[in-house]
């Protein structure tokens, strides 16, 4: 008998769940003692680690000061002023200011509508084509299923916002859309390295052909940062990493390290001069929990621990282990290659070796990996994971193709 609680992305009919009950660090325990390597920071977030006494002392602090106010208007509070100032100090993008959301998926939907929102105030309201990527993650909202280049997940929700998907890394193809349709273009949306999607790191110079390509017909670039940004690829930003301006940035997860849910966008000067050109206009978009100050106090906490604790520097040197262990197992036959960027990585098996199976077998053994069909075994680890541990993901991902291939 499945249980009240309908999973996200998993089978409804399942009755096999693991309950987690404990973290520390890059380490999580569940119910029945079992020590497990948490190999990709939960869902790719957990950049600080688990149970950071800080995270919990500031969260606790926050709770005690006011617990919550809506921010609708003229409220504001403390924690959301302090985290929106450091975000837009750190903005790789110049003059931005930061709207905030509650996860990754409204993050994205948020940019959606600012990007027509500007093109609709700037008097050219036909603006409302999405361009994405193909294997591109972007949440689960009715917009960010509309750009989602995963055709699954995209399945059985009826019509979605207009969109044109472009072939991964492919220029020609971005640029014989904007020929076609470059009036119609409100948004061009990208992971700067795709996450969910498989770990797909872009081609030199891919990036700064959105870039190029944007300016010349009007539209706007957005960067989905929910995975990339507070470290992963050892800088603030993978705009920053990439050394692309966008317009619109979008993040979630490390802001927090998901201790408690924070999303948002930042907006850079198209976007916000045309939102600030009348007095009168009032921005009608927001959330209930936009700015909600615990969860603005456990950014603030993040952002601390991430500088103090030198995590971004500790991101290339847990992905420089991270690829010479795995690179040690390619052999050509059951594991093919390594791709990746920073902290973020993954392995490419050969279609014989089930992926499923080998990330079963690897949590048996002690670590909890990401299988993304058909053939990909992600890693993305807290950023303070020991080398000790990262050794461990790499002899346990060894072991566990050895024990399920045919
Ligand atoms: N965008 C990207 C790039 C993501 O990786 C994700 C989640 O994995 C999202 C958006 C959606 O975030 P959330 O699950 O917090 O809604």
């Amino acid at each position: 008998m499945p249980p009240a609680f309908l999973h996200p992305f998993a089978s409804p009919a399942s009755d096999d769940y693991t309950t987690i009950v404990r973290g520390e660090g890059a380490v999580v325990f569940d119910a029945d003692g079992n020590r497990y390597v948490d190999a990709l920071a939960s869902l790719w977030y957990c950049g600080v680690g688990h149970g950071r006494q800080e995270m919990i002392a500031a969260i606790t602090a926050q709770l005690e000061a006011l617990e919550a106010f809506h921010t609708f208007e003229r409220y504001t509070n403390e924690p959301a002023e302090t985290l929106t100032n450091e975000l837009a100090s750190l903005a790789p993008l110049p003059g931005a200011r930061v709207f905030l959301a509650d996860s990754g998926s409204e993050a994205v939907d948020s940019a959606i509508k600012l990007a027509r929102l500007a093109h609709f105030l700037g008097g050219d309201e036909d603006r409302t084509l999405i361009v994405s990527r193909q294997h591109a993650y972007h949440g689960v909202t009715l917009g960010g299923t509309s750009a989602q280049g995963l055709p699954a997940n995209r399945e059985g929700f009826g019509e979605l916002l207009p969109r044109v998907e472009v072939e991964h890394d492919d220029l020609d193809h971005v640029e014989r859309v904007m020929a076609e349709r470059g009036g119609e273009v409100s948004i061009v949306l990208a992971e700067p390295v795709i996450g969910a999607g498989g770990v797909r790191p872009p081609e030199p110079g891919y990036l700064e052909g959105l870039r190029a390509l944007c300016d010349e017909h009007g539209a706007l670039l957005c960067f989905d940062e929910v995975i990339c940004a507070f470290g992963r690829l050892g800088r603030w930003w993978g705009a920053e990493r990439y050394g692309v301006v966008p317009d619109l940035v979008t993040f979630a997860k490390g802001v927090t390290s998901g201790y408690i849910p924070l999303g948002g966008v930042l907006v850079g000067r198209k976007v916000r001069e045309r939102l600030e050109a009348d007095p009168g206009y009032v921005l009608r978009h927001g959330h209930t929990y936009s700015g909600h100050p615990v969860a603005c106090a456990a950014g603030v906490a993040a952002i601390d621990i991430l500088r103090s604790d030198g995590l971004l520097e500790r991101a290339v040197t847990v992905g420089e282990r991270l690829v010479a262990g795995l690179t040690s197992l390619v052999d050509g036959e059951r594991i093919l290659s390594v791709r990746g960027e920073g902290a973020l990585r993954a392995v490419e098996l050969a279609a014989h070796v089930p992926v499923a199976a080998v990330r079963d077998a690897m949590r048996e053994r002690g670590v909890i990996s990401r299988a993304i069909p058909p053939s990909t075994i992600a890693f993305c680890p807290p950023l303070v994971i020991g080398d000790d541990d990262l050794d461990l993901c790499v002899e346990v991902l060894g072991d566990a193709i050895e024990a399920v291939s045919p």
